[in-house]
């Protein structure tokens, strides 16, 4: 993952200040204006960019910058403890169930890496806690995504229930779980069906799904790559389910990092995990720190 202009950009605006030595508010006025339409370029979303210009600007102006001491490496450090609060603040840990099994539901739409991500969550659980998970088959629309979790599965030795695509798939996680309790699974993740859009459909089965397992964590999928339609994707999915985590795949091809930057402050949810890869290790927990770091260079 590198988002190269942005970093670029906001490095161009901070050494045009550095080389002025002392500060005018010209010169902040148009470093901001500069790191404005780098935010906006780099696709994140344009509220999230008026408040994050806004809150920089008050924060330097409040830390006297303007004709201080080293004022570009003040306004270096209030940009990146903004970036970090925008993003989150601070790594946020999967939820747990006092008692076993912690149920976690995938979703999103098709095509966002969700099969791919329940397989990555499964291996990373199972090599850092010696989990024992079970994965639930539950997307029945497309006749191929049992067979891709099921090879998944056999790729990384973790169980898989499936009943096929021609039993319900409340009915499937119904008797999934029931085999988590026979089996002492101490985690079970549920992949459930995508479209290519929100509908109804999907919405009232995914609602079902929630309301007969009763997750300890919905973990919503999405692509990073679709930058605000990520966002947007987001807020639909948040709206009907009240997810508890978002996971955000395939940031190894996003060169921009609107998705990054905005979805956090969108929809209030944290960013819990971020997919770097098609292998089945590239799955990290996401911190807000760590990123903010990279994003300025
Ligand atoms: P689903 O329809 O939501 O279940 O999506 P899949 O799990 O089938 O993933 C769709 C495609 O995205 C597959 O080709 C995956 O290999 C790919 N993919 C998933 N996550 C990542 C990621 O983090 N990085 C990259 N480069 N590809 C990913």
């Amino acid at each position: 993952m590198a988002f190269e202009s942005l970093t670029e950009r906001l490095q161009n605006a901070f050494s045009k200040l550095r080389k002025k030595g002392k500060i005018s508010e010209s010169d902040l006025k148009s470093a901001m204006r500069e790191i404005r339409l780098a935010l906006l370029d780099a696709d994140v979303n344009f509220t999230v960019v008026k408040n994050f210009v806004k809150t920089v600007r008050d924060k330097a102006i409040g830390a006297d910058v303007l004709d201080g001491l080293n004022p570009t490496q003040q306004i270096v450090k209030i940009v990146n403890d903004e970036l970090v609060k925008v993003m989150g603040d601070s790594a946020v840990g999967l939820n747990k169930s006092p008692k076993i099994p912690t149920i976690i539901m995938m979703v999103g739409l098709q095509g966002a890496g969700k099969t791919t991500t329940a397989g990555k969550l499964a291996l990373k659980l199972k090599n850092e806690q010696k989990a024992r998970p079970l994965m639930i088959a539950g997307d029945v629309y497309r006749p191929a995504a049992i067979d891709q979790l099921v090879q998944v599965g056999q790729q990384i030795d973790v169980p898989v229930f499936q009943l096929g695509t021609d039993v319900d798939p409340v009915e499937i996680v119904r008797q999934g779980l029931q085999k988590a309790q026979e089996e002492n699974n101490d985690y079970v993740i549920i992949d459930t069906a995508g479209r290519l859009q929100i509908d109804e459909k999907l919405m009232d089965e995914l609602s079902r799904i929630k309301d007969l397992a009763h997750p300890n964590e919905i973990l919503l999928v999405v692509d990073a790559m679709t930058g605000q339609n990520a966002v947007n994707t987001a807020e639909g999915f948040n709206n009907q389910l009240d997810v508890t985590g978002i996971v955000l795949t395939k940031l190894d091809g996003d060169t921009r990092g609107g998705a990054a930057l905005s979805i956090r402050a969108v929809t209030g949810k944290p960013i819990k995990f971020i997919g770097q890869g098609e292998k089945m290790k590239d799955l990290d927990v996401f911190h807000p720190d760590r990123m903010a770091s990279r994003i300025l260079g």
